[in-house]
């Protein structure tokens, strides 16, 4: 899968030092429809509203705030939710695209606080709010 493939991306020595700034602010999400209904429902096709009654059992919610629904891991004040002090709760392969997308950078642990490090265009909350309102028009 392209994002495995990434060099840049799952960089775990820095990020373990960092010890996740990005995950203390907003989640991020699966910006790849099909990956997400592969990796938790078996690549069974489900509509908004099915598939808003099965996330709380995943610890997930439907993000709507920009028209278009998008699932999401919980958020807490501290962060997302998946957030564990041994760091994000979800195997590699199950994490959301941003989240393997993300190419740390050194120059985030430079500064007190915030996140320098870089999501690629392709993964972008518009690029994902885009592909999931696509795949809604198709269920
Ligand atoms: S903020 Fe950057 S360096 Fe820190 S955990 Fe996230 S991706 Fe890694
Ligand atoms: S899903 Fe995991 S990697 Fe992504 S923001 Fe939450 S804790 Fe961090």
């Amino acid at each position: 899968m392209e994002i495995f493939e990434k060099r840049d991306s799952l960089d775990l020595v820095l990020c373990r030092e960092c010890g996740g700034r990005c995950c203390q602010g907003s989640p991020g999400i699966w910006v790849d429809p099909e990956r997400f209904f592969a990796l938790f429902f078996q690549g069974q096709r489900l509509t908004v509203e099915q598939l808003r009654g099965q996330l709380p059992a995943l610890g997930l919610v439907l993000w709507g705030n920009s028209g278009v629904s998008m699932p999401a891991p919980r958020s807490l004040a501290s962060g997302c939710a998946f957030l564990g002090i041994d760091g994000c709760q979800f195997t590699v392969a199950q994490r959301p695209c941003q989240c393997l997308a993300l190419i740390p950078s050194r120059a985030t642990l430079a500064q007190q606080q915030g996140c320098l490090c870089r999501l690629p265009e392709a993964y972008s909350r518009d690029a994902g709010r885009q592909r999931w309102q696509q795949y809604w028009q198709t269920v």
